[in-house]
């Protein structure tokens, strides 16, 4: 079956209204077209943007059903199986998951004042989240659809993940710690989402939350070239800030800690300027050395990559 075949290609309805802080003053921004493979035909999305939060979103977004057919080939769900040895070897050589994992669980954990020691893994990978989670104590549940990743997850935790879609997830006791990195810029229905969480939430528990920046300093600079946060159809929401604060703060959560994430791979300028030997050495060793002040700069400027978000069941 060609990907052209298997593909519905239905958008889905018209969004009238900010997905993220729900203002009725939203406008047209940019266009984006998604193209699987040379044959297939390219597709047209056009991104919104709301006047009051600054949150983007595609309008119209991809049908559920289109976009389920996309994961198939791209995105979360892999197409094809990797190792463990695999996945931990491109951690050694570019620390990511490891280190937001466990600054997050670390943080979350810290800001718990539930006293119920349950932790949730919505959308868990590889399990890195699932892995923190577990050290700093918890006792985990972890939701991930994806059939390659859960192969690794297994070997990593010596856990078997549920393998549905968190919609589809029906929990019977509360949870502490409620950790969502990478999910909510995915989901067609956000603030569904986030109401579910809320309520699995134990009053005082915490939901840490990690979304790409739609205010970083790669959108600025790059437009609609950058695929950080703009990797269309695959994100269909590009938040802010503000417009997570909004969205957490309507569903009964109150956000009680912020912050940014930057992190380039050390060896990215030295390969898009070809270098290689001594000329790439010295390149690379001066991006490591300004990486952490360049971070700063941004953080300061609210141009960070990443934004992590910390809130409180109420
Ligand atoms: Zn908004």
């Amino acid at each position: 079956m060609t990907y052209a075949s298997a593909v519905s290609e239905i958008y889905g309805d018209l969004i009238r209204e900010c997905v993220a802080c729900r203002a009725e003053r939203i406008s047209y921004w940019r266009q984006k077209n998604y193209q699987y493979t040379d044959s297939a035909n390219r597709k047209e999305f056009h991104i919104y943007r709301c006047e009051s939060c600054g949150t983007g979103f595609l309008n119209r977004p991809p049908h559920s059903q289109w976009l389920q057919e996309i994961y198939q080939y791209s995105g979360q769900a892999l197409t094809k199986p990797i190792t463990l040895e695999e996945v931990l070897a491109r951690e050694v050589e570019f620390p990511n998951c490891t280190v937001d994992a466990e600054r997050m669980s670390r943080q979350a954990n810290r800001l718990n004042s539930s006293g119920n020691r349950r932790g949730l893994d919505i959308g868990s990978g590889f399990g890195f989240y699932t892995q923190a989670l577990k050290k700093a104590g918890y006792q985990t549940v972890s939701i991930n659809p994806g059939k390659y990743e859960n192969d690794v997850f297994r070997k990593l935790n010596d856990d078997e993940p549920v393998a549905v879609m968190f919609e589809n997830y029906q929990p019977t006791e509360p949870f502490g710690v409620v950790v969502m990195s990478q999910v909510l810029e995915h989901l067609l229905e956000p603030d569904q989402a986030i109401s579910k969480v809320a309520g699995l939430l134990a009053t005082g528990g915490v939901l840490a939350c990690a979304v790409p920046n739609y205010n970083s300093f790669l959108v600025k600079l790059l437009g609609t070239k950058d695929n950080a946060c703009l990797w269309v159809p695959e994100h269909v929401n590009y938040f802010t800030d503000k417009g997570l604060k909004a969205l957490l703060e309507r569903n009964g959560l109150r956000v009680v800690k912020t912050e940014q994430i930057t992190r380039v791979p050390f060896n990215a300028l030295s390969k898009r300027l070809s270098l290689t030997g001594k000329a790439a050495a010295v390149v690379d060793s001066l991006v490591k050395s300004l990486q952490a002040p360049f971070a700063n700069v941004m953080h300061y400027f609210g141009l960070g990559i990443y934004i992590n978000v910390y809130a409180v069941k109420k």
